[in-house]
């Protein structure tokens, strides 16, 4: 490890947490709002946590479902993905609407994460952005929010992610600084050190959503993709991107190299997820690296 890539991390991005390795597991509560028959629940696999994800099957016989009251599609299998923010409450409810016009509900118990929070004494940097930098940042964000809110039938979401690139972690996701009392934004992915131009993959199959043609302000040369079912990827600061938008891409296959474009103080890949509105953190589609 040489000493540039100590310093391998996004501005935000504060010294890396450790794993957290006793991340305390919250099931799914065994109650049901209903007496039907046992094939009529939810079965689920994944963590009910803070930034975690889960696989559902809903129940047979489910003609719609929601989340949170929010309608969530479900594959002919009964396949659905739902994921929980980094700052979700201790309580969610899934609700599948039968055939039958009778309703399964399933209350879900939500574990906390223990954040890395450090406090500091120095006052936040004055937020007032200048009007230039406004002017270009509004079209990315523009752009941004376009891609996440493409809507493609890739299977990507139903499949175990792999590290894009491995390498010395140097930045958790969910890590903050409070400033004088003052919260900052959270470190929105997770921070892997690697040297510029090392080649990072697709960590599942998707479809390419942004492939920026010119360097973002802070985020720097940016990959989009959408895994399906409203959960998606982006990869900051690369030093090349080897997709186009509307690409299909397979799980492992190279779409960019490591960099310190935009707002990054040393090479490395910033990845980051998302479902819908909720920041997820992608350790734990991945696992601990090996
Ligand atoms: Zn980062």
């Amino acid at each position: 490890m040489t000493g540039r890539f100590k310093t391998a991390l996004c501005l935000l991005t504060l010294s890396a947490a450790a794993i957290p390795a006793a991340v305390a597991y919250a099931g799914v509560d065994d109650t049901e709002q209903s007496a039907f028959r046992e094939a009529v629940k939810f079965g689920f696999t994944g963590q009910a946590i803070q930034g975690g994800v889960m696989i559902g099957d809903a129940p047979a016989g489910t003609r719609s479902l929601s989340f949170d009251g929010k309608a969530i599609p479900f594959d002919e299998d009964g396949k659905f993905i739902i994921a929980f923010n980094r700052d979700a409450g201790q309580a969610a409810q899934l609700v599948a609407t039968l055939d039958n016009g009778q309703t399964v509900k399933k209350f879900i118990n939500i574990a906390p994460r223990k954040w890395h929070i450090e406090h500091v004494n120095i006052n936040r940097k004055a937020g007032t952005a200048s009007e230039s930098f406004k002017r270009r940042r509004a079209p990315e964000l523009a752009q941004i929010n376009a891609a996440r809110s493409a809507m493609n039938d890739s299977a990507g979401w139903r499949q175990t992610f792999v590290w894009p690139v491995k390498g010395r972690i140097s930045g958790m996701f969910g890590n903050q600084r409070i400033y004088n009392g003052d919260p900052g934004s959270y470190h929105s992915g997770i921070d892997i050190a690697a040297p510029t131009g090392t080649y990072y993959v697709a960590p599942a199959d998707g479809v390419v959503t942004l492939a920026a043609s010119s360097p973002f302000t802070l985020e720097g040369n940016l990959v989009m993709i959408d895994h399906g079912m409203g959960l998606n990827s982006a990869f900051l600061h690369s030093s090349e991107i080897l997709v186009k938008e509307g690409q299909h891409v397979k799980r492992g296959e190279p779409i960019g190299r490591v960099g310190s474009t935009g707002s990054a103080t040393g090479p490395h890949l910033h990845w980051s997820m998302k479902w819908n509105a909720a920041r997820i953190d992608p350790i734990l589609l991945t696992g601990p690296m090996e």
